[in-house]
């Protein structure tokens, strides 16, 4: 739960600087590979009757290299903006559901270990990063 109330957000904006599991925002490891907690870094600003958050989210992600099928993990900060509308009945705010969903729109299906990633030989099947070709 990344939760505030309308209330807090003074002239200056209010600050949400957080660091949650996965879990405390509904993710799942089938949905994103997490390898580390999430940081949540927000700056919500009220504009009339509009909530803007400007959020910064931080976490090491998991990956299967689509080229060489290696594990690896790499750690990225994403920035989202999101609106909500202030009406008389919403007084609290939840960031966490907003946030899951971008963060599963977010999370790249296909990608590479490294630019260059050699990849693995289809004749002998060998980690070209690591090894010699053995095909003859
Ligand atoms: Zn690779
Ligand atoms: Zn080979």
């Amino acid at each position: 739960m990344i939760k505030f109330s309308v209330r807090d957000i003074t002239s200056k904006g209010l600050e949400i600087n957080q660091t949650i599991p996965m879990e405390g925002i509904g993710l799942s490891s089938e949905e994103i590979d997490l390898r580390s907690p999430i940081t949540v870094k927000a700056n919500i600003e009220r504009v009339d009757n509009t909530i803007i958050a400007h959020t910064k989210i931080s976490a090491d992600y998991g990956y299967m290299c689509a080229r060489c099928l290696e594990d690896f993990h790499d750690r990225h900060e994403d920035e989202y903006h999101f609106d909500f509308e202030v009406t008389p009945d919403r007084q609290d705010i939840e960031l966490g559901e907003e946030i899951r969903q971008e963060m599963i729109m977010a999370n790249l299906p296909r990608i590479l270990c490294k630019s260059d990633c050699k990849g693995i030989c289809f004749g002998c099947g060998v980690n070209l990063n690591h090894e010699k070709c053995k095909c003859k």
